[in-house]
């Protein structure tokens, strides 16, 4: 067996590292000149949107021999809609670092492959498809699914962050779902230091509203430098338009292997990938080790992420005053026990409540 991984992120490496485990070794292609050579940013793996996995750093690292350090523990999240606000405590999850930082999780993964990484690749996927027998797609985007006709776009995201220099509590992250500023979307900042953060902007492209990306970025800026009572200066800058998410129709079609973002693992709902993309890479490793079938290993994610278009839509037809209502029901021990109690699931609970109400279009 000869197994090409295209894509040296996340799922690809995932998918190396459990190859490696069970004794074969793929070979991998990535097309930047280095693992995570990109723009820096905060990315968050939460609890509530995990399970019922709670812990996905001791999952990984128990269940399936990936270790990976996240940059801490987050014990404080809070939530502001225009007029309210609802502080959240207790293990929620962890903050970590992607892009070209020594201890991003991609770094991290890289530094436990031991499989031979081919940098500037300019392979094609149907050129590895002739040299080898499996090809695991990692690209982290939908571009090779959409062309074999083979993924549901549901929307498109557009995206804009930075890095902001200030003094943050790393173990507290907060996030803003205010439509004046980010209409249908919302603002985060997540520190990845006691001295750095990321502050970003995400909204799904409405064809029926025009947004002026630079100008509701700057509304955001202003609203956490009032909330943190501090000036942050900005050092990096990022923007992505027209960031796709969706669902592929089939995880595996003949010896080719949809993983991470192309596979789908965007939870549209707010944009989470992280855990899903390790996992989809770890299980298409475990299909070509003869250890489980990927359309069957992969079910759960395909259900979360069903689950959580439904909140997408559903987030699209609330206004700034029902999101005030929400934000102060969850300001309380009700709210905080459905986000912090580990048997509970408040994406699947959330979407089996509203899916009655919310009509897809597919
Ligand atoms: C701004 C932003 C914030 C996010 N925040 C969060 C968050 O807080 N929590 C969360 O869970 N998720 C978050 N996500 C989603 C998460 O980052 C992704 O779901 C995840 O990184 C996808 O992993 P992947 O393996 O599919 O792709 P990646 O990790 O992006 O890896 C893809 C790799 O493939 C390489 N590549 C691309 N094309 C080719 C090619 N033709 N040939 C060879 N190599 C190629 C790329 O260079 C890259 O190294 C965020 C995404 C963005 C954009």
């Amino acid at each position: 067996m000869r197994v090409a991984i295209m894509g040296a992120g996340l799922s690809g490496l995932a998918c190396a590292i459990t190859l490696e485990q069970h004794g074969i070794e793929p070979v991998i292609y990535e097309k930047r000149s280095r693992i995570g050579d990109r723009f820096v940013n905060g990315e968050v793996l939460l609890s509530m949107f995990t399970r019922p996995v709670n812990d996905s750093i001791a999952y990984l690292s128990e269940q399936f021999g990936i270790f990976l350090q996240p940059a801490a523990g987050i014990s404080k999240m809070t939530i502001y809609s225009k007029h309210k606000k609802a502080v959240l405590k207790g293990q929620l999850g962890f903050t970590n670092v992607r892009g070209r930082e020594k201890n991003s999780f991609e770094a991290q993964l890289g530094r436990q492959v031991k499989s031979k990484i081919h940098y500037h690749s300019e392979k094609t996927y149907e050129e590895l498809l002739a040299e080898y027998t499996h090809v695991v797609l990692a690209t982290g985007d939908s571009d090779y699914a959409k062309k074999t006709r083979n993924f549901r776009e549901d929307l498109t995201v557009s995206i804009k962050g930075a890095t902001v220099e200030g003094s943050f509590d790393p173990y507290e992250v907060m996030t803003w779902l205010d439509y004046e500023i980010a209409p249908f979307g919302y603002g985060y900042l997540i520190p990845f230091s006691e001295k750095e953060a990321n502050l970003v902007i995400a909204f799904p492209d409405l064809s029926e509203i025009e947004i002026d990306i630079e100008h509701s970025w700057d509304r955001l800026y202003q609203k956490a430098q009032a909330e943190l009572q501090q000036g942050l200066s900005v050092t990096d800058r990022f923007q992505i338009t027209g960031y796709p998410m969706g669902l592929c129709h089939t995880g595996r079609v003949g010896n080719t292997f949809y993983v991470g973002n192309c596979f789908g693992a965007m939870m549209p709902f707010m944009g989470f990938g992280q855990h899903a993309s390790l996992m989809t890479g770890i299980y298409a490793a475990h299909d070509l080790c003869g250890l489980g079938h990927y359309e069957e290993l992969t079910k759960p994610i395909r259900q979360s992420y069903e689950n959580s278009i439904i909140l997408r839509r559903a987030m699209e037809r609330l206004s700034n005053e029902t999101l005030d209502t929400i934000i102060q029901h969850l300001d309380s021990s009700w709210g905080e026990k459905l986000i912090t109690n580990p048997k509970l699931d408040p994406l699947k609970m959330a979407s089996y409540l509203l899916r009655p109400y919310i009509k897809l279009t597919q």
